[in-house]
């Protein structure tokens, strides 16, 4: 069986101390792929010097929404490492890379934890969704409180040039039906297992359409613990059961899906 966690943050603090254990639970339940997601210039340097580190990595750079505005820590509620960053620069960086990375992400729109800037939001994510077209990458997108907006944006820029992953969606099913419609990807994180808070999704969404992501070290399976690559056995399990066929039906199409968006 192969398995695969299309979205998580491996360069994070939590994983400082044993992401070689880490690594190695993933490939004893058979993950054979994990892209690690940057979301600010320094993260994206991490994620590339990681995905030197093991074969089984991959590099998915990016800018968070967040992030890309470069605000203080008071102005959203959540600490964010750099300040002001040179947009510019970063986009020239992610285009010098663009041989070593799989993916642009996570990019997207944030309205819950930004409430004022949302044009300069939909400014930077256009501009991310262009470069992203310009180096032919699949995008994986962070869109919180802003579904509708995140759709529409990508629906102009992208249309069907490259693949578009939507990652842990919560949107109206409206939009899901949307989403499915213009043929975006959905990745669905191992927590659903505990809240079933993607279970709906999952049931809608056809299993062509499909990925499994960890979002680690969030989204985890128990309360309060460290999410990691290795349960998305965990979210493979839940899919089957969802879509009524075996877990290594549910691994292989879901596999499939994996190497047509990233392939
Ligand atoms: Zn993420």
């Amino acid at each position: 069986m192969k398995l695969v966690d299309i979205h998580c943050h491996l360069n994070q603090k939590l994983f400082e101390k044993d992401l070689d254990e880490v690594i190695k639970r993933a490939k004893k339940v058979g993950v054979k792929a994990i892209i690690a997601s940057g979301t600010n210039p320094l993260a994206n340097k991490e994620i590339l010097k990681l995905a030197e580190k093991d074969e089984i990595i991959k590099a998915s750079l990016g800018l968070h929404p967040i992030d890309a505005l470069g605000l203080s820590e008071g102005e959203t509620g959540i600490s964010k490492p750099e300040g002001k960053i040179d947009l510019e620069k970063e986009f020239e960086f992610i285009e010098k890379n663009k041989d070593n990375i799989v993916a642009i992400g996570e990019i997207g729109l944030d309205y819950h934890w930004d409430k004022e800037h949302h044009d300069e939001q939909k400014e930077i994510f256009r501009k991310v969704l262009q470069l992203a077209v310009k180096i032919k990458k699949p995008v994986v997108i962070h869109t919180w409180a802003a579904e509708e907006d995140c759709i529409n944006i990508l629906e102009e820029e992208i249309q069907d040039k490259v693949p578009v992953v939507l990652h842990c969606f919560g949107g109206r099913k409206s939009l899901a039906t949307k989403a499915i419609e213009l043929g975006y990807y959905f990745s669905v994180p191992p927590s659903t297992v505990r809240t079933g808070n993607f279970n709906t999704l999952i049931k809608k969404v056809p299993i062509k359409q499909l990925l499994t992501e960890t979002d680690a070290p969030w989204q985890s399976l128990l309360k309060g613990e460290r999410c990691e690559p290795a349960h998305v056995l965990e979210t493979v399990k839940k899919i089957a059961e969802i879509k009524d066929i075996s877990v290594e039906e549910a691994a292989e199409q879901i596999w499939n899906n994996y190497e047509s968006v990233f392939g």
